[in-house]
């Protein structure tokens, strides 16, 4: 495969050239996220034969924030089945905000996709468990399958979450109007806030993004953590909804499914081949890391990963 073979020079470039960026700002609506170091860049490659590749901070931890709405997707898909969550929550882009109260009224209270809050809230509420502490439990086991190791609660960041998630909760009210959310909304706010507050690095997430790349296999422990077929359902969730309001214009330069969070980290996959893990706090202004952006970018042209890329054929070509 092109420069495949370069891989763990190709990530220390991607790292270098994502460092010369320094537009964007720190997320500051959830007040701990404001703390952040806005230096920080970590950036790393976890290929599907277990081989990783890091560069930078990659180690460090940060919230999962909602990034974890693609894997609470698949754990989902995975126990409820395709049609059910494809009807209940659906899979259209909204074409505003993550957090907008206006896309469910515009369509009569449907979530409309997994990847913004009410799809996200709406697909929480379907975690099976007679309780909202065992939904928790099954959503952060769940999530550490992916990761190949335990993931902890970041106390902080949940408590400064839950104290200004008034939004969150207006949300889930509404989709309880609407019967989209049949339990406690604000029990189901609770949860979600929890898995947005998981602490994972960028190498977290890359093994994370290398199981959805592998046919749900985690590269690392061999665990079969979802179905190949959850895996593809979930990458095309992830190509037209994944970032934010800028989902068309990252597919077009990029052209790899991938999910951003405001805490800076971005999972992208490469079917097949592997999972990206990027890590750095400043935003552009739909919330997307702008060094991470940087860096996948440059992996995704070096390695030649965009999927829809193709050669003409080598009977063409023949005399
Ligand atoms: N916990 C955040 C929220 O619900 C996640 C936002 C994000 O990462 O897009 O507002």
């Amino acid at each position: 495969m092109q420069g495949w073979d370069k891989v763990e020079a190709l990530t220390a470039d991607a790292y270098a050239f994502g460092l010369g960026e320094t537009r964007g700002l720190v997320a500051d609506y959830i007040p701990i996220l404001a703390e952040t170091d806005p230096e920080l860049f970590g950036v790393c490659v976890a290929e599907v034969d277990g081989s990783i590749h890091s560069a930078g901070d990659a180690a460090v931890e940060f919230s999962i924030q909602s990034i974890s709405k693609a894997f609470v997707y698949a754990l989902v898909c995975e126990e409820l089945g395709h049609d059910l969550v494809k009807e209940h929550v659906g899979v259209n882009n909204t074409g505003l905000a993550f957090n907008s109260v206006m896309a469910i009224e515009l369509n009569y209270g449907h979530p409309m996709n997994p990847m913004v809050n009410a799809g996200a809230l709406a697909t929480t509420a379907l975690v099976p468990g007679g309780s909202p502490a065992e939904q928790w439990e099954l959503i952060r086991q769940g999530l550490s399958r992916f990761a190949g190791h335990p993931l902890e609660l970041d106390g902080e960041v949940y408590r400064s979450e839950m104290a200004t998630n008034q939004r969150n909760m207006a949300i889930a009210r509404l989709l309880e109007s609407y019967r989209r959310i049949e339990i406690d909304p604000l029990k189901v706010v609770d949860v979600y806030t929890k898995q947005c507050a998981l602490r994972v690095s960028a190498r977290d997430i890359a093994v994370m993004g290398a199981t959805l790349a592998d046919g749900g296999v985690n590269p690392i422990t061999g665990e079969q953590v979802v179905s190949a077929a959850v895996c593809r359902d979930t990458l095309s969730v992830l190509a037209a909804n994944g970032m934010y309001e800028r989902s068309g214009e990252w597919l077009f330069e990029i052209g790899l499914p991938g999910k951003s969070g405001v805490a800076g980290g971005i999972v992208t996959i490469s079917p097949g081949k592997a999972g990206i893990g990027v890590f750095s706090p400043r935003l552009d202004s739909a919330g997307n890391s702008v060094r991470g952006q940087a860096a996948t970018s440059f992996l995704s042209r070096s390695l030649g990963l965009n999927i829809f890329a193709s050669d003409v054929s080598p009977t063409r070509l023949e005399p």
